[in-house]
Parts: C-alpha cells; sequence; structure tokens
C-alpha cells in the first residue's frame, strides 16, 4: 500500500473521481494546502496524473458546498430532512404504488452507495425505477457485451494497449477523455515505432496526433466499415475458422448480412464518405495485424444504433479469434470514475444486482432471497429518457436525484427541468448547493464528496480500487449510504439497512455476487466476501473475477474461448447499419456532436473551481469547418445560437479544419452558473438505442446563425458578477478575482453608468471613451488595488486578457501600470503569455509561439526544455505539436 503522511496521520493511497481511467492518487499535505500526484505503484496509471487529476488538490475548498440539509429553502436538522424524504416517498408509494417512484443515481457515486440505493429501490420499495447517468455513457457498451458473450464483462485490459501492434480508436477522443490511458499509449508506441494507431472519428481530435490513419468517417455511419470489414477479411481468408467452429456462434448471419449491407470497398467508401484507399489501408492493416485492439467509447456508445455499432466491432474480433490474448481484444472504455461499479450492483434500471438479469426468474428469487426482500421488483424499470418523460407526465411523482445534474446532461434539457419542475416531490443529494438541478429540489441532502468518503470504484478494466477518506465531511454533510440508510430505516426497513461502516456493505455485495455462482455469472468477487475491516481499508486494486477459483484477481477474460451465454459460445450479432435517427434536412442542415474537453469534467461543478483548468478552453464554443462557416457568414470570434427542434444555446465560434464539413462540435460541459445559455443538451436530441436505451448525443441536426451582436466586453471582478444584462455572457474564474465574457444586441445606453452598476461606485475611477472608435474602458481602483475593470468594443477587437487579470492579483498597483491600465496592455516588450496551452506549467499561447519563433524550438521535447510545457502529464503535447507545424511544418509524433 502506498501510505503518505498528514501531519501526524498515514493516509493511504486513493482514485481519481474523474473518468474511468480510474488513476491511483497519493495525498500529501504540504503547509495548509492538499497536494496530491500520481500513485507510483497504481497499475492503471504508474504515477501519472492528468491535467484535472494533478489539480484535485484545488478543488477542496468549501466555497459553494451544501453543507445543512434543507426543506423548501430552508435549513433543517437531518432527522427532519430524512422523516420528509420518508414521508413523502411513503405516501405516493401508498396512494399511487411503488413505480411512482423513483431515482436517478449517477456514476460518481461509490459502489457502496450504489449497492445501497439499488436495493432499497428494486428489493423493498418494489420497484425497478433506478437508473444512472451512465445510462448516458456506457448502457450501450453492456448490452452489446450481453448479446456477445453473455455477460457485461470487458475482455481486456490497459495492459492490451501497449502489448498490440494495431490499435484502433473508435469514436473516442482518448487524449482529452481518457488522457492517462492515452499516454500510456504514447509510450507504447513511442518503444516501439513499428505500432500502429488508427483514429475512426468524424473530427480530428487530439488523439490523432499518433495516428497512422485517421478516418474521419461520415458521422454514424461506423457499422457500414465494421461490416465491410467482416466481409473483407473473409475474401482475404483472414479469418480463424478454427476459433468460430469451437468459441463462437451466428457467423454465417452475421456475414450474410454484413455483405448485403456493406458491400465493396467503394461501396464501403460512398456509405462513409471516405477515400476507398483510406478504407482499404485500415481493412489490410486490420486483416494482418493478429495483435489488434480496438478501443470504442461515447462515439459508438451515443448513438440510436449504438449497440448494433458495438457488435459490428466485437463481431471482427470474434471472426478473428482476437479476444481474450495479450494485444488481441475488443475494449469499450468507461466515460465515469465508477460507471463499472454501477454496472456490477445493478444501477440500471434494466439489471438486478450481481450482475444478474430480471430476464432470469431464478436470478430474481436469488436477490429476494438474499436480501429477504418483502417487495422485490416484478420487472426491469424505466430508463433515463423514459424516467424523465414518466415525470413530465406525473406518472411519476416522487424523484430523488443523487450525485448528479440532469438538467445540464440529459439531452432535451429545457424538457427534463420542465419536467422537474411540474414534479410533486424532488429530492437531490449532492455536495454543492447551487446546481441547475438543485434549484428544483423541495428537499436538498448534503453528501460528502471525494477526500471525505470510504469505498470502492471500478475502472474501465474491471478493477476494483479504494477511495479513502482523508478529510473528515464538512458542516453536515453525510456519505450517500448513510443518508440513504437512513431514509430506508424511516420507511421501515431499517434491519436490512443497519450498515455502520462501508465494509460491511462490501461484504455483503462480495457475498452476492458469489451466491450459487457455479462460474456462470462473470461478476464473482467471492473471495472478497469475508474482508475485514483493516484488509478493507489495506485493499490493493484488483481486476475481477475475484472468485475463489481466480484468488489474486483477472486481467484478461475468454481465454479459454468459453463465454457467459447458454452454449457456452461468444455471438456474433447481423447488424444492419443504420444511419442516426434523426436526419438532417434544410431547416437544421449541420449535425452537433457534443462531447468533453481537456480539462473540465461533466457539468463543472468541481474542475471549475481551479483557474488552472479553467484557462484552457475558458468559454462554451462550437467548432465549424471553414465551408459551413462562410455558408453560415461566421468567422472566428462570433457569437453563434446553435438551435434544433429541441431548444438551442450561444456559444463562441471556431472555425476550424479539424471539424469535418456538414458538423459541428461543442462542449458538454457549461451550465447555468457558468454561462447565460451554455448548455449543448438544450439542443440536443431525444433518440435512444432502442436495445440499450443511451441517448443520441452525437448527431443532433441543428442550425447554427450569427448572433447580431452590437457590442463584445469583459469585465474583471473580485465577486461573480449578476445582472449582466447582456444577451450572452460566461463566468470564468481566475487567482483572486472572476472574468466575464459578454456580447449584446442593444448596448446598455450609459456605458459609464453600466459600468458602476456592475462593479459598484465606490472607489476612484478611471474611464476612457472614444465613440468614434466604439471603444468603452473603465476601471475602479479602491485602498490601491484594482477592484474591477470593464473593457467595451463596439466594431473593434479587445485587448488580451492576461495582463489585466495579473493586475487583479496585485496587492497594490504600480504607477507604471496604472499608467497603461486601460491601454489594456503593458509597456512595451512584455509579451502577454495569452491563453493556457500548457495546464500544469500555465504556459500560455503567445508564449510558445514567441519562443518556436524567436529561439527556432522545432520539437516538442525542445519546448518542454525551454519552457517546461507539454513535460509533466502530456495532455498538451498535441496542441504543441500543431504550434510547431504552423511555423515549421509537419513534426515527428
Ligand atoms: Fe483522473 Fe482520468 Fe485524469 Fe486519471 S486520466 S487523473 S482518472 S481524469
Amino acid at each position: 500500500m502506498n501510505a503518505v503522511t498528514i501531519g501526524t496521520r498515514v493516509i493511504p493511497g486513493t482514485t481519481c473521481p474523474y473518468c474511468g481511467v480510474g488513476c491511483g492518487v497519493q495525498v500529501r499535505q504540504e503547509h495548509q494546502a492538499v497536494a496530491v500526484s500520481g500513485d507510483p505503484q497504481h497499475p492503471a496509471n504508474h504515477g501519472r496524473l492528468c491535467s484535472k487529476g494533478a489539480a484535485l488538490g484545488e478543488t477542496l475548498d468549501l466555497e459553494g458546498r451544501l453543507l445543512e440539509p434543507m426543506v423548501d429553502g430552508q435549513a433543517v436538522d437531518w432527522a427532519h430532512a430524512l422523516d420528509r424524504v420518508a414521508s413523502r416517498f411513503g405516501e405516493v408509494i401508498a396512494a399511487h404504488g411503488p413505480d411512482a417512484v423513483a431515482f436517478y443515481v449517477s456514476g460518481q457515486l461509490l459502489t457502496e452507495d450504489y449497492y445501497v440505493a439499488n436495493k432499497l429501490m428494486k428489493g423493498f420499495i418494489g420497484s425497478g425505477n433506478i437508473d444512472t447517468n451512465s445510462r448516458l455513457c456506457m448502457s450501450t457498451a453492456v448490452a452489446a457485451h450481453k448479446r456477445a458473450f453473455g455477460a457485461d464483462a470487458v475482455p481486456g485490459c490497459y495492459e492490451d494497449l501497449e502489448l498490440a501492434d494495431l490499435v484502433v480508436i473508435v469514436g473516442s477522443n482518448t487524449a482529452w477523455a481518457h488522457p492517462v490511458l492515452y499516454q500510456r499509449l504514447v509510450a507504447a508506441k513511442q518503444a516501439r515505432p513499428g505500432m500502429r494507431v488508427v483514429v475512426i472519428d468524424p473530427r480530428r481530435t487530439a488523439t490523432c496526433d499518433i495516428a497512422d490513419l485517421h478516418l474521419g468517417l461520415r458521422p454514424g455511419s461506423d457499422a457500414f466499415l465494421f461490416n465491410g470489414l467482416l466481409d473483407f477479411l473473409r475474401r482475404e481468408d483472414a479469418l480463424d475458422w478454427g476459433y468460430l467452429e469451437a468459441s463462437a456462434e451466428g457467423f454465417s448471419a452475421a456475414l450474410s448480412t454484413a455483405c448485403e449491407s456493406a458491400g465493396s470497398i467503394p461501396q464501403v467508401a460512398a456509405a462513409c464518405g471516405l477515400d476507398e484507399a483510406s478504407v482499404l489501408a485500415f481493412y489490410r492493416w486490420f486483416a494482418r495485424t493478429a495483435r489488434t485492439v480496438t478501443v470504442f467509447s461515447q462515439g459508438i456508445n451515443q448513438s440510436s444504433s449504438g449497440v448494433d455499432k458495438a457488435n459490428a466491432i466485437i463481431n471482427v474480433h470474434l471472426a478473428t479469434g482476437r479476444i481474450g490474448k495479450p494485444g488481441a481484444c475488443p475494449f469499450s472504455i468507461t466515460g465515469q470514475p465508477n460507471a463499472m461499479g454501477g454496472r456490477e450492483v445493478g444501477g440500471l434500471a434494466n439489471q438486478l444486482a450481481a450482475h444478474m438479469d430480471f430476464e432470469d426468474p431464478a436470478a430474481v428469487e436469488r436477490v429476494q432471497r438474499f436480501w429477504q426482500a418483502p417487495g422485490m421488483a416484478g420487472g426491469p424499470g424505466l430508463k433515463a429518457i423514459d424516467l424523465f418523460e414518466a415525470i413530465h407526465a406525473g406518472k411519476v411523482k416522487a424523484v430523488w436525484i443523487m450525485a448528479t445534474n440532469p438538467v445540464v446532461s440529459l439531452p432535451n434539457a429545457d424538457r427534463v427541468a420542465e419536467a422537474l419542475a411540474r414534479c410533486d416531490f424532488v429530492v437531490v443529494s449532492d455536495c454543492m448547493r447551487d446546481t441547475d438541478t438543485t434549484r428544483y429540489a423541495h428537499v436538498l441532502l448534503p453528501a460528502a464528496t471525494w477526500g471525505e468518503k470510504e469505498g470502492t470504484v471500478t475502472n474501465s478494466e474491471r478493477r476494483i480500487s479504494r477511495q479513502r477518506a482523508f478529510l473528515p465531511p464538512p458542516g453536515h454533510a453525510r456519505p450517500d449510504w448513510w443518508i440513504i440508510s437512513q431514509v430506508a430505516a424511516r420507511m421501515g426497513f431499517a434491519a436490512a439497512f443497519d450498515y455502520r461502516q462501508p465494509v460491511e456493505i462490501f461484504r455483503e455485495h462480495a457475498r452476492l455476487s458469489s451466491l450459487e455462482n457455479r462460474g456462470d455469472r462473470a461478476f464473482d468477487i467471492g473471495a472478497l466476501a469475508d474482508i475485514d475491516s483493516d484488509a478493507y481499508d489495506a485493499l490493493q486494486p484488483v481486476q475481477w473475477p475475484v472468485s475463489m477459483a481466480t484468488g489474486q484477481g483477472t486481467a484478461r477474460l475468454y481465454a479459454d474461448g468459453r463465454f457467459y451465454t447458454a452454449s457456452g459460445r461468444a455471438r456474433l450479432v447481423a447488424v444492419n447499419p443504420r444511419y442516426p435517427h434523426y436526419a438532417l434536412d434544410d431547416a437544421y442542415p449541420l449535425a452537433l456532436n457534443t462531447g468533453r474537453i481537456r480539462d473540465q469534467w461533466h457539468t463543472m461543478t468541481r474542475s471549475a473551481k481551479t483557474p488552472r483548468l479553467t484557462a484552457h478552453l475558458d468559454e462554451p464554443f462550437v467548432q465549424i469547418h471553414p465551408v459551413d462557416a462562410a455558408a453560415c457568414r461566421l468567422a472566428t470570434g462570433d457569437i453563434a445560437r446553435i438551435s434544433s427542434r429541441w431548444g438551442a444555446m450561444l456559444a463562441r465560434v471556431t472555425v476550424t479544419e479539424e471539424q469535418r464539413p456538414g458538423g459541428v462540435f461543442a462542449p458538454m460541459h457549461w451550465n447555468a452558473q457558468f454561462a447565460s445559455a451554455g448548455r449543448v443538451d438544450a439542443v440536443v436530441n431525444p433518440a435512444t438505442d432502442p436495445v440499450s436505451g443511451q441517448p443520441e448525443l452525437k448527431h443532433t441536426p441543428a442550425r447554427v446563425q450569427r448572433l447580431a451582436t452590437q457590442w463584445q466586453a469583459f469585465a474583471l471582478s473580485r465577486e461573480p458578477l449578476a445582472g449582466l444584462g447582456a444577451e450572452y455572457w460566461c463566468r470564468i474564474r481566475g487567482q483572486r478575482h472572476w472574468r466575464h465574457e459578454m456580447a449584446g444586441c442593444q448596448p446598455p445606453g450609459d456605458w459609464a453608468a453600466w459600468a458602476r452598476s456592475l462593479l459598484g461606485a465606490e472607489g476612484e475611477w478611471l474611464i476612457f471613451e472614444d465613440e468614434a472608435q466604439g471603444r468603452f474602458r473603465a476601471a475602479c481602483i479602491r485602498e490601491g488595488q484594482v477592484s474591477g475593470a470593464l473593457f467595451v468594443t463596439t466594431q473593434g477587437a479587445l485587448p488580451e486578457r492576461g495582463w489585466l487579470a495579473a493586475l487583479m492579483r496585485q496587492e497594490v498597483l504600480e504607477e507604471a501600470d496604472r499608467v497603461h491600465l486601460l491601454a489594456g496592455r503593458p509597456a512595451r516588450g512584455v509579451v502577454e503569455s495569452g491563453p493556457a496551452v500548457c495546464a500544469c506549467f500555465n504556459v500560455g499561447l503567445n508564449t510558445l509561439l514567441s519562443a518556436i519563433e524567436s529561439d527556432g524550438l522545432d520539437s516538442v521535447e525542445a519546448i518542454g526544455q525551454a519552457l517546461k510545457a507539454g513535460t509533466n502529464c502530456g495532455s498538451c503535447v498535441p496542441e504543441l505539436r500543431k504550434l510547431i507545424e504552423r511555423r515549421n511544418g509537419p513534426v515527428a509524433a
């Protein structure tokens, strides 16, 4: 165990709470601050952290935390709040039945929290109505695994990416969404330059930095490509007939459907919008490379035909016998830190618990008997999209939302807000006081968060790791498992929820996994069923199954060619490819794609707390190809309205050839606290995959129009500003200040009066106005410091923000700076660092461009030596390479 010392206490390592890579984290106290670093002994990251993980220590302050229970906006004690939740849920159930209530939970919960929530809903309330935000992230992979393998069990491990000779990355910007796993791949490719990487994605993302081939295919056409590959493998005699004979079924139907739907290479290329040579190159590499791993993620999963796409990928691996072997497997990588743990306990509405299914009456009986459950759910509950529709329709009358923010993250998000506004009773457990979702809560329950609670999470390679507490929960915050158990007790189920610590829940979970499991269920952690508190505290990362038979865990599954289907054979699935559910048309001619950016996490409630992470991409943006930008009369820096049949958002335009013509991309993160209209999911359509229920977040017919702004501005202030009076604004946290970027369609009239109304009238005001040039600039000095500044333009550009932001950090404004303050730039010769590229060492764009130009830096290594940029987490390396290429031409990856 990796232990470090905080004060006089020894703190074991913990796990990052962000993405599904599941990196091990060491925590130490440096002076008054908590600092984190990568755990060199954790098998997922071997000491690395990405920019988000490295900044975790900066997100632990109590600003914005929900610290006490609240009922109808009033702070109350726990007993009052818990009584209210239990009694209202009880009343609704008594009047309308168990299906009139629901839980909507999260891949942010620890496995122990998840287990208790699922047990309460499915075993004691008696409804299947518990679904999770993991529905949006990997329910498609779950369904595809079950169709192919008979179990939701990921075949491989991270090491397989390093051992492969060909890594195919489909629908994943791994470099930004799973950065440490990507860095492991980068290192492996550097060590073995013969390794090939193919990236299949409509966008040319940072992940393409190491790609030998990028297939920028038509959105949604992946199944055509993989069906064509299956047919090609047959034609090239590259199938593993022995494996198909011994370990698979369904091949003939899958192949004939693939042949009919895909056709020749020219037909595949046409269906996918690719050139024939690229398709052929990919097919040949795949056919000739035994050690091939195909990584797939949200570009496959978040689709109205995602399960078929995932099975088309799995088909080519089964047909070549490339599964269960070192360096060979299809590999779904999950988005959230504990999406996998949720799958294990039955956090999805259509699962039971411990990977058992409602379809199996013996499994339902087994779980009921184990739990001694009085009112077992008879079948699956409502999946996320249907659940919120049922709330909207008044069929579900009470909902408890835990650790998630559906008003930002669910598609058709305005309708989700409408549903919650109509709902009789909304409970939200969260660590944050003010989110887009907590605004609709009748009862708010303060939850403990990362660093304050104990439990386990499971990463994308089935590795269970401990999250450990190193801080006491602040105020009245409590762990989720405790909150749920207290409500259960008040609903009359005290005996079944008499947990005093998470290890008791973990033991129960482990016992259920091995109950009457004779090797017929993949998920089995029975070897941990008797774990005591000390062993739980010391638990080392381990990959399930961890059964009596497997002992120390299992890196790869299916190595023996046996699967969890009735026949013991894997199933190839006949896939009829389909394009996205809603087609483009004249009114909505562009395909809106959504996704993550490098330095933010989900709906920003934690990651936007640190200036280091907001400095990289600080505004909601929309990326558009130059051809489409010209057609829409858009230029970089404009504010655009992106609208669909479901809703609209506003975002800053970036024109880039990295975006495929015919499509636009906008990030998923911005919420109502940080932007006036930055919620992309307000635009996104609610179509879902018919098998998995996962929404089509990657394709919404949309149009993009320039917002007819008359002015643009930015304000610097000590506190967040309210009542901005601008159609567009976004709020950015800086060090010791806030910045607001604004744009409006009507000028406020009197700029000076507006400045004072925003920043406060007190203090000495410096004001400059040039009506002819359309400029207004004002700054307020209080007690020798710049307390606020406002820069407005009606026709030109605004100054860069970096130097002015630095003035906000000064204790005393120096006279030399005061002279230049309203010019907005320092004395000649000082270079503005510009927007941050390297978050670890805060190296800005202008600094990099200047050094590349003046010092002749011609490699990423040279930049690292000169400026340190790119030498820590490595997440910015693709951007560094692009900057060099901008001046010097192509640089070797
Ligand atoms: Fe955390 Fe994922 Fe980054 Fe690892 S890669 S540090 S788990 S966000």
